[in-house]
């Protein structure tokens, strides 16, 4: 099953990212976060997780790749600062350490990694700094969300490493790495931790943390009547009240699955929900194009429809955002529609309340 695509290249070097940023996510967790070493509410492990994966994951993309453009969700200028010099030092040897851990199956060293791979810490900063590009229309460009859904992250529930190459506005590769998503939602005993890759044309696939043996994705077909909704844990980030509404009229009984980050894309590739429906909480966010596009290619490779709820076509390439926020609504085909058109009558309902 191996992937003859134009981009089959560019899927194994960020495979082979995703997979060292899971490990760094993962080791952060147990021993920063698992510990409860910390004061509650103390954010900077997940901070110091998140610049230290852009930082790995943007040095591998730019050393094998180095007229790409980054848009990648951190930048630092905190960590020039004094202030932050402690973080710093932590962030460069956790980075490091993830560049320069042994070479895997089908790695090459190449693309700047493996023991000797060291950067120094100018280098780390300028990589993670590499993630400012503006988006937009033409070309090709990376996005980059090195620990979407921090909330969970910290809650030791769902995160995902997320990278996508965009070429023209329109999502050539997706990979998601979910170290605590189920390897096989059927059976809890095989454990944790998946690599979902996706490029267009050529297909979904769930691979071992390993980034090994690809197993092809298909979304199953579902019966409106049986319809999972999945639905951020947050809600502040997607109207809970809207999709109840959605499943009322829908006549939809099955309780809705709270996931964070976009480990929800992958959940749907599997069948774990029916739909995945996120609707704007407050006027004026706009959704970030990291947080959508791995997920926008996994799911139309998975026989899926992700579009907004005017049933268009979600635009990478308006810049680092999608623009005006019209929400976002991934579902299988034969669902989809029916999803959309009960989305629509209550935005209507909605609309007549005002
Ligand atoms: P989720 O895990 O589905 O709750 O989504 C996590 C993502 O929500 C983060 O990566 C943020 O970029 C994004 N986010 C932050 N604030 C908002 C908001 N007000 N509406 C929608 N998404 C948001
Ligand atoms: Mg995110």
């Amino acid at each position: 099953m191996a992937n003859t695509s134009k981009y089959a290249f560019e899927e194994k070097v960020v495979i082979a990212a995703v997979r060292r940023a899971c490990a760094l996510t993962s080791s952060v967790f147990e021993k920063l976060i698992k510990n409860e070493t910390l004061v509650k509410g103390d954010k900077s492990p997940v901070t110091v997780g998140d610049f230290a994966a852009q930082a790995l994951i943007s040095t591998i993309l730019h050393n094998t790749f180095p007229n790409d453009p980054i848009v990648g969700e951190e930048d630092a200028s905190d960590l020039r600062i004094e202030s932050g010099k402690l973080m710093r030092e932590r962030i460069v040897e956790l980075a490091n350490d993830a560049l320069t851990a042994p070479l895997a199956a089908g790695d090459n060293v190449a693309w700047g990694i493996g023991p000797g791979a060291h950067r120094t810490s100018d280098e780390i900063l300028e990589a993670i700094d590499r993630g400012n590009h503006p988006g937009g229309p033409n070309g090709r460009m990376w996005t980059i969300d090195p620990i979407d859904g921090t909330k969970g992250f910290l809650r030791g529930e769902q995160y995902a490493v997320c990278v996508s190459l965009i070429v023209d506005a329109t999502v050539q590769v997706g990979v998601i790495g979910c170290p605590n998503l189920l390897v096989d939602p059927s059976d809890p005993s095989k454990g944790t931790g998946a690599i979902f890759s996706a490029v267009r044309g050529a297909g979904a696939r769930q691979f071992t943390l390993e980034g090994t043996d690809p197993v092809s994705l298909s979304i199953p077909k579902t019966e409106v009547e049986g319809l999972k909704f999945l639905e951020s844990v947050e809600a502040a980030h997607s109207s809970h009240s809207f999709n109840d509404r959605v499943t009322e009229v829908l006549g939809v009984q099955a309780a809705h699955v709270r996931m964070d980050s976009q480990a929800k894309y992958a959940a749907l590739c599997r069948g774990e929900g029916g739909a995945y429906l996120r609707m704007p909480t407050v006027v004026g966010y706009k959704e970030k194009i990291w947080d959508h596009a791995p997920g926008e290619v996994l799911v139309v490779e998975a026989g899926g429809i992700v579009t907004d709820s005017r049933g268009e076509s979600l635009n990478f390439g308006v810049g680092r955002s999608l623009g005006e926020n019209f929400g976002v609504i991934a579902a299988g085909r034969d669902v989809h529609p029916k999803v959309i058109a009960s989305v629509q009558q209550v935005q209507a309902e909605e609309k007549s309340k005002i």
